[in-house]
């Protein structure tokens, strides 16, 4: 296929490098980061654009996605696909999702799991908002990046999907963290812990596939001075998105709204910024109840 890739990072440069690699003909562009190998360099995202089958977006967010849509939208030939792979609140997504068709063109919204080392091995886990047609035609594309596709209904769901999941994430790993450091105070064996909770009903993927206690479980930022992995102002960027669609949908939601808070507090006023967002617990290990 004939593709734009619009944002060329941490993230969409390895992505676009695993298309170069299947055998697509890539045409990008960034304000900032180098040009892969075998990517063709355009000089905008509308050149980029022009003649694609599909432009894909990987934008750090919502604002920035409006402006690029604002540019390419209007590049793009008739019945191409705007596949956006950011993460970004579900407004923007829909947003775009309806400027693009009322363009004549068509939109998915496709945010990823599974970080760099994902998009570096081609093993992402796409969650997509839009139509069947759409979503078919983009299949082989998302088979070259990613390992597993999962259609989740119309423009914006697969941004709900993933803000739902990453709430999730967020909450367990604050309960992960503050309960080791509960079971430190009552003279409780990290080891110990470990064993019971993760065969036990308290078991999660935080505490058995991405333990924060350095030494114990399989191997995670924690065996490695909590060098992300998932950075802690990631983790922040999404739980305030969730807050935010929360917030549009009247949803309550108060151990979502209470993760925000603490990691607002750890990456802005602590020493979060920069670390995996597992590196919460040894923030707990240094806390008491009047802290
Ligand atoms: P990044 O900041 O490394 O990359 C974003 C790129 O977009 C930058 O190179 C920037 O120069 C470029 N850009 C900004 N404005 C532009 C414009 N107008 N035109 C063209 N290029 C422009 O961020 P990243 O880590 O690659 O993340 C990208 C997206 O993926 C974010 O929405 C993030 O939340 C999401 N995400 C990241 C991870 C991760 O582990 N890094 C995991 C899952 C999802």
């Amino acid at each position: 296929m004939k593709i734009g890739f619009i944002g060329l990072g941490n993230m969409g440069a390895p992505m676009a490098r695993n298309l170069v690699a299947a055998g697509h003909d890539v045409s990008g562009f960034d304000v900032v980061a180098p040009i892969p190998d075998g990517v063709t360099d355009c000089k905008s995202g509308a050149e980029a654009a022009k003649d694609a089958d599909v432009v894909i977006t990987m934008l750090p967010d919502g604002a920035i996605l409006r402006r690029v849509a604002d540019e390419v939208v209007p590049a793009m030939k008739p019945g191409a696909i705007l596949l956006d792979c950011s993460t970004v609140d579900v407004e923007s997504a829909r947003a775009v999702a309806g400027q693009a068709e009322a363009a004549g063109l068509r939109a998915l919204d496709a945010p990823v799991s599974g970080g760099i080392g994902g998009a570096e091995a081609g093993t992402l886990t796409f969650m997509i908002g839009g139509s069947d047609d759409a979503f078919d035609d983009a299949k082989p594309l998302f088979d070259t990046m990613g390992q597993k596709a999962v259609h989740c209904g119309p423009s914006g769901n697969g941004q709900a999907a993933k803000i739902c999941n990453n709430m999730i994430l967020g909450v367990t790993m604050i309960g992960t963290c503050e309960a080791f450091a509960l079971a430190d105070k009552l003279g409780l064996d990290r080891q110990a812990m470990f064993d019971v909770v993760s065969t036990s009903s308290g078991y999660s993927w935080t505490m058995n596939a991405y333990c924060p206690a350095p030494g114990i479980g399989p191997m995670s930022p924690a065996d490695n001075g909590y060098a992300p992995g998932f950075a802690a102002e990631l983790m922040l960027k999404d739980l305030r998105l969730s807050q935010q669609a929360a917030e549009a949908a009247d949803a309550d939601t108060p151990m979502g709204r209470r993760a925000a808070e603490l990691y607002t507090d750890f990456v802005e006023d602590e020493d979060g910024r920069g670390k995996d967002f597992s590196a919460m617990l040894p923030r707990f290990e240094k806390r008491g109840r009047a802290d």
